[in-house]
């Protein structure tokens, strides 16, 4: 199966093509960058518009290169349905179907959520890990129980990325901030920062006003960094931990771009580490947002014969994880 998959949640315009034959993935990505502030849905949907046509004409292109004999040169057109910016994600939505009629090929829509945790279990070859999504506008954990990736644990207000953005655009840093911290928390000295774990869910809300507060009452940023680092990772760590033992799972994938993050993979590491468990990260290409997921998951949905009519293909803004009904795992995907 040969799958063009096309991302467009938020900042990154991304098109690539999954070659399942050779498990051989091109991605092409034009990201958007702000020139002040966080990423502002009206920019990042112009950028949307502008990139889209050259990073799939690339992966076009590479999938005319493979292709061999007659018909189409892909099996099907892939594209990121939800969540994320809804500006964005209509012109992804309309740019795929657009594609998939002009190539006579089906349409896949694909749950972005899932797409992470799907190229962290194709990557390290789990069966039926639990998946840690750290990104931009998300944070969560996903277990399968009964054809469904189910939410175990979440956010109660903002994504993990996205808090630490808040706080370094508080400070002046340019986006993205995550970087930033990490850079700057290496030679900081821990302080204490609120830690909100509620069972399964986590808050970020009230360390990010307490780390605004400190870094205005003058603690060195260094050291701001720092706490924020050890006191969000240790939360994640720990309803990670807890997921891992109410699903009896002894396994564990990281998605998102927060976890390209060399201390958060460390806590995670450990944590599996000491209860016997197998841990992956997958390299960075396929942690921040990017087209190769999305052919993955739609290579895998497609031999599942879970495609899309044009007409029900609308995009979903808050698309949830667990409203995606898993067809390929069924289907003996493996
Ligand atoms: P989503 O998948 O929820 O749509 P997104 O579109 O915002 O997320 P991602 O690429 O998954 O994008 O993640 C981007 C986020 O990752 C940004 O908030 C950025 O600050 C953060 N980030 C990137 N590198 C690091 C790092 N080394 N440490 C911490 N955070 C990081």
């Amino acid at each position: 199966v040969r799958v063009l998959g096309i991302e467009g949640t938020a900042w990154c315009a991304s098109a690539a093509v999954y070659d399942g034959a050779r498990d051989d993935f091109r991605i092409h990505s034009e990201a958007y960058e702000p020139e002040s502030g966080g990423i502002h849905p009206r920019e990042a949907a112009e950028h949307m518009q502008e990139a889209v046509p050259s990073v799939v004409a690339a992966a076009l292109a590479d999938a005319r290169d493979r292709h061999d004999g007659d018909g189409p040169a892909v099996d099907a057109v892939a594209f990121s349905r939800g969540p994320g910016l809804g500006p964005c994600l209509r012109i992804v939505g309309t740019a795929a179907r657009a594609l998939a009629q002009a190539l006579d090929v089906p349409l896949v829509g694909a749950n972005h959520m899932v797409a992470h945790l799907e190229i962290g279990r194709h990557r390290s070859g789990f069966d039926s890990p639990v998946c840690l999504n750290a990104s931009g506008a998300n944070a969560h954990l996903l277990g399968y129980r009964d054809g469904r990736y189910r939410v175990l644990g979440e956010t109660m207000d903002t994504g993990v990325g996205n808090a630490i953005d808040k706080f370094t655009r508080h400070v002046g840093w340019s986006h993205p901030g995550g970087p930033k911290v990490e850079a700057h928390a290496k030679d900081g000295e821990y302080v204490d920062l609120p830690y909100v774990v509620k069972g399964m869910d986590f808050s970020f809300s009230g360390i990010m006003s307490a780390a605004k507060q400190a870094s205005d009452d003058g603690v060195p940023v260094e050291d701001v960094c720092r706490g924020l680092e050890e006191t969000i990772f240790a939360m994640l760590a720990e309803v990670t931990e807890r997921a891992l033992s109410l699903t009896g799972s002894d396994e564990l994938v990281l998605g998102g771009g927060v976890a390209q993050n060399a201390r958060l993979k460390r806590m995670l590491e450990e944590m599996c580490d000491a209860r016997d468990a197998d841990f992956y990260a997958p390299e960075p290409r396929f942690l921040r947002d990017n087209a190769g997921m999305i052919a993955l998951l739609g290579a895998k949905m497609y031999a599942a014969g879970d495609t899309l009519a044009i007409e029900d293909s609308n995009v979903d803004a808050n698309f949830r994880p667990d409203e995606v009904p898993v067809t390929w795992r069924d289907a003996g995907e493996d």
